[in-house]
């Protein structure tokens, strides 16, 4: 059997290598290193993608957020909403900003933010709600949205992981006050580097936000506020802008992977796929992540035959160590603690054949009948 890794961004680049050296060599020849034409053109391209407003390209998906919650004139004193199961930027950005995390509980079936549990959570601190898109699926913002009109919040919505993703047929990105994307390499739409970007529709809110990204400069060496260096590169930008011409297509295969997954696993006992909420309209899978028994063992057996996966994320965040300042413990976020032992992503980019999806649940579907 031959090998199928878990990601594969060189046979990525070797179908695109003609249409990037290129573009890799006008930035270079230009010497516009920042800003310039590709950087104000990739904006433009990703604000029709997402349906949104305004589009401001910026450093990376972590400094997005921090972008976000700076704009917003969050800060010391303040509480924000986030969920225990994501990537640690969600809730490192609002402690970087000054305020103050507060978890909340996931939804068994999705993995996103349960909304039934987010008004529990809300003090006359509260200041913002930063819901995530997780693994490609937008978290319910109709309900979210509602919440925070009710009490007067703000909400960030945090999408590094589900560019062109869809709630209710509405693109992310045109749905919360501010909306962050990531452009690592390995999300959906990766750079050959870092990047990132911020959406909304507000346009005072995008003049700061654009104006934070560079040190809060109003002027010539006039600064309204303290701000970053947060800035997308040019030659990120002109990269980005030939991957996003993809994008499309690549989510469609991302979604043939999955269907072909849940026909090939459905049927096995233990083996839990993930749920599509009732209101998503578009899942752009940045991860299939089922939930296995003994999910250690059969990773390791998984990996003893070549077949590469991941665990997003192995320790919620109310558990982390540099948040024990929180005064969290184990058993507070029951379903987020169970779902850190339990979740394994699958590969599943567009490079990968449907042959190899064949063998990743053949091995699969072994190694839990035979309870591993
Ligand atoms: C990747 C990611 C980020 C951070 O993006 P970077 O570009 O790596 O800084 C933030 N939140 C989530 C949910 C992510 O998956």
């Amino acid at each position: 059997m031959n090998p199928v890794p878990f990601l594969d961004l060189r046979g990525q680049y070797k179908k695109l290598k003609d249409e990037i050296r290129p573009v890799v060599d006008e930035v270079l020849d230009s010497q516009i290193c920042i800003g310039g034409p590709q950087l104000t053109n990739f904006e433009k391209e990703v604000r029709d993608h997402t349906q949104s407003m305004h589009a401001v390209g910026c450093s990376n998906g972590s400094d997005a957020l921090l972008l976000a919650l700076k704009a917003l004139d969050i800060g010391p004193g303040d509480e924000v909403i986030a969920p225990s199961f994501t990537f640690f930027a969600t809730a490192g950005a609002i402690r970087l900003a000054g305020a103050k995390p507060v978890f909340a509980e996931i939804d068994e079936e999705t993995f996103n933010i349960d909304v039934t549990k987010l008004e529990a959570l809300i003090t006359d601190k509260t200041k913002a709600i930063i819901p995530v898109d997780l693994f490609g699926q937008a978290a319910n913002m109709t309900v979210v949205n509602e919440i925070a009109k009710k009490h007067g919040l703000k909400v960030i919505e945090d999408s590094a992981q589900a560019i062109g993703a869809e709630h209710k047929e509405r693109r992310v990105g045109s749905m919360a006050d501010i909306t962050t994307f990531s452009f690592y390499p390995t999300k959906n739409l990766g750079a050959c580097g870092e990047g990132g970007l911020i959406t909304m529709n507000d346009e005072a809110l995008a003049t700061k936000v654009t104006q934070l990204r560079n040190h809060g400069q109003s002027g010539v060496y006039e600064h309204a506020y303290i701000g970053m260096n947060g800035r997308l590169p040019s030659l990120q930008a002109a990269i980005l802008r030939i991957k996003l011409k993809h994008l499309d297509d690549w989510t469609a295969v991302r979604n043939a992977h999955a269907t072909q997954y849940r026909g090939l696993l459905g049927d096995v006992e233990g083996l839990v796929l993930p749920k599509l909420a009732a209101e998503t309209t578009r899942h752009v899978y940045n991860q299939f992540v089922v939930r296995v028994p003994n999910r250690d063992n059969v990773r390791k057996a998984l990996s003893e035959q070549g077949i590469g996966s991941g665990v997003y994320y192995p320790l919620p965040l109310h558990l982390q160590p540099c948040f024990a300042d929180l005064g969290y413990k184990k058993g507070d976020l029951p379903l987020s603690e169970k779902a850190c032992s339990e979740v394994l992503a699958l590969p599943c980019y567009p490079e990968l054949q449907s042959a190899q999806v064949e063998q990743v649940a053949a091995a699969l579907r072994t190694l839990v009948e035979k309870g591993a």
